[in-house]
């Protein structure tokens, strides 16, 4: 995190950001995550006390096994590089690339590439 090309971190979000401007994001904490991502609409509250709140959330995009096609629920790190990997429990404890492989498939832009595990 050495090189802040465009702004500072000290900027906040509510003084950049306005309705409907699209922004990008580079999420890195070893390997980059690109995020391209549109602001919808603002809103005013008053908040109390310091603790992070989160406001919004997206609906959990659902995947299917790219064995069998039944939901699935982990993600193999390895096979998410040629858009496979993603496996229900069956087919997940018979994967190839072995069980250290695989990652919960959580909701969240980052599935398959970091340890985050939705909680
Ligand atoms: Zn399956
Ligand atoms: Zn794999």
């Amino acid at each position: 995190m050495e090189d802040f090309d465009d702004q500072t971190m000290d900027a906040r979000l509510g003084e950049v950001l306005r309705p409907g401007m699209k922004f990008s994001h580079e999420y890195d904490f070893g390997s980059t995550t690109h995020l391209t991502l549109r602001v919808i609409a603002q809103e005013q509250r008053q908040i109390k006390g310091k603790d992070v709140r989160i406001l919004a959330r997206n609906d959990p995009p659902s995947f299917t096994c790219t064995s069998c096609g039944k939901p699935a629920t982990q993600v193999c790190a390895e096979c998410i590089y040629s858009d496979e990997g993603c496996l229900c429990d069956t087919c997940a404890a018979g994967h190839e690339c072995g069980e250290e492989m695989l990652l919960p498939l959580v909701n969240s832009p980052r599935a398959g590439v970091c340890g985050y595990t939705g909680d």
